[in-house]
């Protein structure tokens, strides 16, 4: 249970795979500055291609086609933005950034993915959690690790972080506990966890930890700061 679950200021956790059954589709863009604001939490997706990251979210949403990769390379560059509450109202946003390392790939779009990245995560407002999908049978990549570096000082200040290793059906019990120990140290101690879309492993987990993140209370900012007229 993360610290989030117990703070007698968040509100009581429902079921958190209901809750992100309601994902829907609110958004894509090419480009940042085309991004809409809004004040709601938003949590992003992140990994390298073919990692799984849109079978996770498809597989939170428990829906099929929710998030879809786009197999030709150079058109997956888009960040999509889906909506998640009850009864039509938005309580958080997931952003499903584009996926990185795809061999195919120019070294211009390279060049571009890792300024969109950088960007987005240092100064995207109400980012309350980040996600990175890694299969373990590849481990951390170099840019799986140039994308830690950019997270750090934000984890630093505050941001959640998750490291979710994805189709771990593919490992037996023994290689999934070392492969986990291992992402947790290059992690630097950070939060993983195992995840298969085949066999519904760590799905709730992840559901709950997303829940948490977007309804613990928020911690200040100086924008938070400045809106309460303490300053
Ligand atoms: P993305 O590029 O990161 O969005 O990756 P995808 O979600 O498209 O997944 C890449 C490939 O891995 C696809 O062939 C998926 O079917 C497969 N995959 C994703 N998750 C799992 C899983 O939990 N178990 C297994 N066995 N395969 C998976």
């Amino acid at each position: 249970m993360s610290a989030a679950a117990s703070d007698a200021h968040a509100p009581a956790r429902p079921d958190s795979l209901a809750w992100l059954h309601t994902a829907r589709f609110f958004t894509t863009a090419a480009q940042l500055q085309h991004l809409p604001t809004h004040d709601k939490p938003e949590i992003a997706f992140v990994g390298r291609s073919n990692a799984g990251k849109s079978t996770c979210i498809n597989t939170l949403a428990q829906q099929k086609r929710l998030a879809f990769a786009s197999k030709t390379p150079g058109r997956t560059q888009h960040i999509n933005l889906f909506a998640v509450g009850r009864q039509g109202e938005t309580d958080a946003l997931l952003a499903d950034l584009p996926g990185y390392g795809y061999a195919a790939v120019s070294r211009e779009d390279k060049l571009r993915w890792q300024r969109v990245m950088a960007q987005y995560l240092a100064t995207r407002a109400n980012l309350r959690g980040a996600v990175l999908l890694v299969d373990p049978r590849l481990g951390l990549t170099e840019l799986d690790q140039a994308l830690l570096e950019v997270l750090r000082p934000r984890v630093e200040d505050g941001l959640n972080f998750r490291l979710v290793l994805t189709k771990a059906d593919k490992l037996s019990r023994a290689e999934g506990a070392k492969a986990l120990s291992i992402a947790r140290l290059n992690a630097g101690g950070g939060s993983a966890q195992l995840f298969s879309a085949l066999k519904k492993t760590g799905v709730r987990d992840l559901a709950d930890v997303l829940w948490d993140w977007t309804h613990a209370d928020s911690p200040e900012t100086p924008e938070t700061i400045a809106a309460r007229g303490d300053v």
